[in-house]
């Protein structure tokens, strides 16, 4: 039991592990799925099922959310986000800039330094807007840091977030949150600037899972997309929004 609790609480666990989660979670997902079509003509008794399933699969989606190292396994949780979109609101799942008024410049991995020109990676994605953008939190938690550096990342906040989420805006001209502060998602916390090692306006955006620097590009569409889903009218949600 004890070890149970130490293997399932660790933030570090191994991949076979977490593909294992993953498979049962898909499969009460495929269950949710069946009972949603039997539902379709108004029994009451695949409703209370339904119920049991979404109690029963609650306190492992959370354990798996804090588990996971990165985005490629959120695939297997998007049946259960349907149900509770609220999730969505609390681990980077948006952008952080304002739909279609920005281009990605760089992508995360590795690159020639656009200053340097040295072979480098680049732990985030640049998001090139013009002067004065406004930057969103991309969801919600707390301002852990704001630091003004004349180099490297320039003026910036760190996020963190539910399930070890943390996130970076790097460049800023303008700070507009302080820190120890509790932000909404798409909460504004500053604007673009080009602070630091930049050589134009634009936002230096990274996530940060379990300490580590990962691919946010998977994140920007996630909310959208299960929305877009909910809103197909295949679900209904009952008191969920
Ligand atoms: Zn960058």
């Amino acid at each position: 039991m004890c070890l149970f609790y130490i293997i399932w609480h660790s933030p570090f666990v191994s991949e076979q592990r977490l593909e294992d989660s993953a498979a049962t979670i898909d499969r009460y997902g495929e269950r949710l799925k069946v009972n949603l079509e039997s539902n379709s003509t108004g029994e009451n008794l695949t409703e209370r099922e339904r119920d049991q399933l979404l109690m029963a699969i609650e306190e492992r989606i959370v354990g798996f959310l804090y588990q996971i190292p990165d985005y490629s396994y959120i695939s297997s949780l998007e049946t259960y986000l349907q149900y509770r979109p609220k999730l969505l609101e609390q681990f980077p799942s948006a952008v952080p800039l304002e739909k279609d008024n920005f281009t990605i410049t760089s992508n995360y991995g590795i690159r020639v330094h656009p200053i340097t020109r040295k072979e480098k990676k680049h732990y985030g994605i640049d998001l090139a807007t013009t002067p004065g953008k406004k930057v969103y939190a991309s969801a919600s938690g707390t301002i852990l840091d704001i630091l003004y550096s004349k180099k490297g990342y320039g003026t910036h906040i760190i996020i963190k977030h539910r399930f070890g989420f943390e996130t970076l805006y790097g460049h800023l001209n303008k700070v507009l949150v302080r820190k120890g502060q509790t932000v909404d998602q798409h909460e504004i916390i500053g604007m673009v600037g080009n602070t630091g090692n930049s050589t134009g306006y634009h936002l230096h955006y990274e996530i940060l899972k379990n300490q580590v620097k990962i691919d946010p590009l998977a994140s920007f569409d996630l909310k959208k997309k299960i929305y877009d889903e909910l809103f197909m009218g295949n679900l209904e949600t009952e008191g969920e929004k």
